[in-house]
């Protein structure tokens, strides 16, 4: 698919502060900007321990100050926002003409916020650990010892990264051993594993301080589309790009993009779906042309970070150039409306046998394929952590619900509580998506892992309808000697 590299292009009748156009080539949802609220603009500086000037033009100057800065302000509870001379002025709230929703308060409930506090605290003091254990100079790069980024963490999540291959792995307890940081330290971890750092000289302050970044624009507030969503499709990833047709055949730039696309393909996901932002009139899908708008907007977010942090500024410009655009062609893969087109395009090469790993094209597609799987792999895991999903993604189809009844908007398919329940929207979800994509994937990679994945998929969908039809309850479910484990479910 060839996608090309454009700063989008908004119609003129849309009013869309300079500066937010102007960050990172792509529009955030992210508290920075005024679109989505931020009464306060103190606000401003909590982002990412972000410090905003405002410059003669009144556009924001956001320099984002890592580390000790962070620390500090979060420590002494400073707000560092520095005014220009020409003052402060307030800025538009509201991100539409016709209906205004802040999309900062759509998961900002109370249970929400305070856990989100106390987990940003964690993280802090986690990062600040890391900063004592590298000291690395600015500059530093493959040469230095690589082990090191890793000591930061505890030996609990020292060990569990040793089976990060494992389709068992547990990213919520990852998760929390890591402070919140799993999608930094998982992602880190791989692509060292890889040996990618090396192979690409890449500056790992610079890639420290995108993973970062990365991980931050993430809105914890979301339910199901937050950091460790992505954490999770970067692990399942690592298990696919393992698989022997993969392993023999991807090059070491297939490798990176592929784990790349797969942490930064929901970046700054506002919680709500395509649908969503098109009937409300969202500036954004009119950005988009109402076309994958999300995964448009999460790959400008994704090409505007490692622009900002100059990750690849070392390497020939038409080599990174090429390498944002094929990132652009792995997320927007992602969308799920576009899964027929993918999944026919996958069944005729495997009817005809005439994939050619050998050909970049080829390998691409098949990189597509993996980060589509990575993406809705949920129920093909182990029961516990599959229904741990399924709660999630509900709870964020349902809140969005109430909104739209709030604002009297049809209520999206999926998104009524009072039409639907976790099961019934698990099964659909896996005869008519998962499915058909995963027996595509086994026909393709016939392997002990996708066998284990199928064999989760069918006891989920069992469990599921169980408890749909009150022929099982949740504590038959709880004890894992109650269920059969796909065979090879221990695969690591
Ligand atoms: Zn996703």
């Amino acid at each position: 698919m060839e996608v090309c590299y454009q700063l989008p292009v908004l119609p003129l009748d849309r009013p869309v502060p300079k500066h937010v156009l102007s960050r990172r080539g792509a529009i955030s949802f992210s508290s920075s900007s005024s679109l989505f609220g931020a009464p306060d603009p103190r606000q401003l500086s909590q982002r990412r321990g972000a410090i905003s000037y405002d410059s003669s033009d009144q556009t924001a100057l956001y320099i984002r100050m890592l580390g000790a800065c962070v620390i500090f302000k979060q420590l002494f509870s400073r707000d560092v926002r520095v005014r220009s001379q020409a003052g402060f002025e307030p800025e538009r709230r509201g991100s539409h003409p016709y209906l205004s929703i802040d999309f900062q308060t759509l998961h900002s409930r109370a249970e929400y916020s305070g856990a989100a506090t106390g987990r940003k605290i964690r993280r802090l003091f986690s990062f600040q650990r890391h900063l004592h254990s590298i000291r690395l100079p600015q500059g530093t790069s493959y040469s230095t010892p690589l082990h090191i980024l890793d000591e930061d963490y505890t030996g609990q999540a020292k060990c569990m990264l040793e089976k990060v291959g494992s389709w068992n792995f547990d990213i919520f307890l990852f998760d929390r051993l890591t402070n919140g940081n799993s999608l930094v330290t998982l992602t880190f971890h791989l692509l060292n594993r890889f040996g990618l750092i090396e192979l690409f000289q890449l500056d790992m302050v610079k890639l420290r301080r995108f993973l970062v970044l990365v991980q931050d624009d993430y809105h914890s507030q979301n339910p199901y589309h937050n950091a460790v969503h992505a954490a999770d499709v970067t692990q399942a990833m690592y298990c696919y790009l393992k698989e022997p047709k993969l392993s023999r055949s991807l090059t070491s730039c297939d490798i990176l993009l592929g784990l790349l696309a797969a942490a930064t393909h929901d970046l700054d996901h506002p919680g709500v779906n395509q649908p969503f932002l098109i009937k409300t009139d969202h500036y954004l899908a009119a950005l988009y042309r109402n076309s994958s708008v999300l995964e448009n907007h999460h790959w400008r977010s994704a090409v505007g970070l490692l622009r900002e942090t100059e990750l690849f500024f070392h390497l020939p410009a038409d080599d990174w150039l090429n390498m944002e655009r094929q990132l652009g062609s792995l997320i927007l893969a992602t969308d799920i409306s576009r899964q027929n087109e993918y999944l026919s395009k996958f069944r005729t090469h495997l009817d005809q046998e005439d994939l050619c790993l050998g050909s970049a094209g080829d390998r691409h597609f098949v990189l597509q394929m993996a980060l589509k799987c990575a993406d809705i792999c949920n129920p093909c895991r182990p029961w516990e952590l599959s229904k741990q999903w399924s709660e999630k993604v509900t709870e964020e189809f349902f809140h969005q619900g109430e909104i739209e009844k709030q604002h009297k908007l049809e209520v999206s398919p999926l998104c009524d509580n009072q039409a639907n329940t976790i099961g019934n929207i698990q099964i659909g979800f896996m005869t008519y998506v998962v499915e058909p994509l995963f027996a595509e994937w086994a026909r393709f990679s016939d392997t002990r892992l996708s066998q284990t994945m199928l064999g989760h998929l069918g006891l989920n969908k069992a469990s599921w309808s169980g408890l749909q039809t009150g022929s099982m309850d949740e504590s038959d479910l709880e004890e894992p000697a109650s269920r059969t484990s796909p065979q090879g479910s221990q695969e690591s």
